[in-house]
């Protein structure tokens, strides 16, 4: 049983209620942890001291901090293995996947901690009466609040670029799978960061988030979640003009012209579907297959995901874990219903497994639908889940990018073909802050990560994330003498 506390002030501390809540392991449904249940007097405490630590931490060199986040990016990887088993036993990643987790989130530190010692202000054009020049400054207290669904790379990304640049937080992370980042304060506690800097809060994010991100006090947000949610944050966040940095949902489109690799394509369409139990942001929400290759694809795609291995994370042969949480099966669930009803084809899995031990945790079997349209629920909404959904067939490219384009999400998108130049013409038409060509869901090293539409608002990831969390100054030095103003004439 595990028995993390918040991380506030320099402190390990129960939430000042003394309440907790349970944490379960969703390939058992047994209890595994229990954790302060914060509220707004824990959330002041943080924000009061994240405050305090402010005038500290974004005085001290850039070099300073580099070395800072060096170090605690050494402690992460010293830690992964403990890191990777929590993130199997809370969130439900398969060992071998949940393994990598320490490592990725130590680079990310690492990066962060490089790319902000590059970053640079502007020079105006040279003038011979003045010089004006800008430059980037941290914010201030930051509210980074993350989902679920990759508790410690969520958190890594948004705390790595929030202290680079300076700033202070306070971070609430998703209730459900937090014992990563709670660990993680184990490491921040070693090295050498001004009391105060980084706080973590656990609790709903009703109340805890809530009342964090309408805080006068705190001067930006950095989210990733839903977009519901995304949009009640800019709603409160407005109140005092707050900066935002949103990363929300996505229905992204996989297309598949006459002329594709189908292997290639095939093989990263298992992946990008399944992967994590198809709870990633980026994963494929439509699959849109030109009427030549779609027989073919379907069935092939079919086949491949009849192979997948499903069953305890713990296992190393293991590819697909449970999900999330009991709500979240349900949640998948009512949308396989949904997509049943509205009359779109399951042709595979949606189903419970009811052999032991897999029948007590909260498994959903890989899906597949076709003849799913934009018009069914299924075809329009985020599942977040291993569900793929098949749309009908296409001839027409121009019907294709109406329908594509015909949804409120712009998150990521594929295509595939050999004719590059073509995918590229596509790739400008289509709405979307990123699209593949020839991949699904790879976060290359440089390449930045955010959405467009109702998926979100500002990027993560690169160094166009250090733009996120610092705000720009113009300088204006007067080089004249004062007789020479045009001003002293009035
Ligand atoms: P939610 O929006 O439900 O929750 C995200 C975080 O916000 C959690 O910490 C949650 O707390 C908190 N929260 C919930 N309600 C509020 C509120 N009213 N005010 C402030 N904070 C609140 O998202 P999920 O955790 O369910 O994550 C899944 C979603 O995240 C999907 O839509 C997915 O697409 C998106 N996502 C987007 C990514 C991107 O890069 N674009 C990457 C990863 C995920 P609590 O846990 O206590 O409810």
């Amino acid at each position: 049983m595990y028995n993390y506390k918040m991380w506030i002030n320099g402190e390990f501390v129960d939430a000042e209620s003394r309440k907790t809540y349970s944490v379960v392991n969703p390939a058992t449904g047994e209890e595994i942890a229990k954790l302060p249940l914060g509220d707004k007097v824990d959330v002041d405490k943080a924000i009061a001291s994240a405050k305090k630590a402010f005038p500290i931490w974004s005085k001290k060199s850039q070099m300073e901090r580099s070395l800072v986040l060096n170090k605690l990016a050494d402690i992460i990887q010293d830690y992964a293995e403990e890191l990777g088993m929590l993130e199997c036993l809370d969130h439900g990643f398969p060992i071998k996947t949940a393994m990598l987790m320490g490592t990725v989130a130590s680079k990310m530190f690492r990066d962060s901690a490089e790319m902000a010692k590059g970053m640079m202000g502007k020079l105006a054009p040279k003038s011979s009466s003045s010089v004006i020049y800008m430059q980037r400054e941290p914010i201030g207290v930051c509210a980074l609040i993350t989902p679920w669904n990759g508790p410690l790379i969520q958190t890594a990304s948004k705390l790595s670029a929030c202290l680079a640049t300076g700033n202070t937080c306070v971070l609430k992370p998703a209730s459900i799978d937090s014992l990563s980042t709670l660990k993680l304060a184990e490491a921040l506690a070693k090295v050498d960061l001004p009391k105060g800097t980084v706080n973590i809060v656990t609790g709903p994010g009703g109340t805890v988030g809530e009342y964090l991100a309408s805080s006068p006090l705190v001067g930006m947000v950095g989210f990733t979640g839903s977009s519901e949610t995304g949009k009640r944050i800019m709603e409160i966040g407005s109140r005092n003009v707050k900066r935002m940095a949103l990363e929300l949902g996505g229905k992204n489109p996989f297309i598949v012209l006459e002329d594709a690799d189908l292997d290639a394509a095939l093989h990263c369409a298992i992946h990008s579907s399944f992967y994590n139990s198809g709870q990633i942001c980026a994963s494929p929400g439509r699959y849109y297959l030109h009427e030549k290759v779609y027989d073919e694809f379907v069935e092939r795609f079919t086949e491949a995901a009849k192979r997948l291995v499903i069953g305890d994370p713990l296992n190393p042969k293991t590819q697909i874990g449970p999900v999330v949480s009991r709500e979240q099966r349900d949640n998948i669930e009512a949308y396989i219903k949904s997509g049943i009803e509205d009359g779109a084809k399951l042709i595979l899995g949606g189903e419970r497994p009811i052999n032991p031990p897999l029948d007590k945790g909260f498994y959903v079997m890989p899906a597949i639908f076709t003849n799913v349209t934009v018009d069914m629920k299924i075809g329009r909404e985020e599942i977040f889940g291993p569900v793929a959904c098949i749309m009908d067939k296409f001839s027409s490219e121009e019907k294709l990018l109406e329908s594509v384009n015909n949804n409120n999400y712009g998150l990521g998108a594929s295509v595939w073909t050999r004719n590059v130049a073509h995918a590229m013409r596509l790739a400008s038409e289509i709405q979307s802050g990123a699209v593949w060509i020839n991949e699904h869901m790879l976060l290359a090293e440089g390449m930045p990560w955010g959405g467009i539409k109702e998926s979100g608002l500002g990027w993560e990831n690169a160094e166009i994330v250090l733009n996120e969390y610092t705000q720009l100054k113009v300088v204006y030095v007067d080089l004249t003498e004062m007789k020479n103003r045009p001003w002293n004439e009035l």
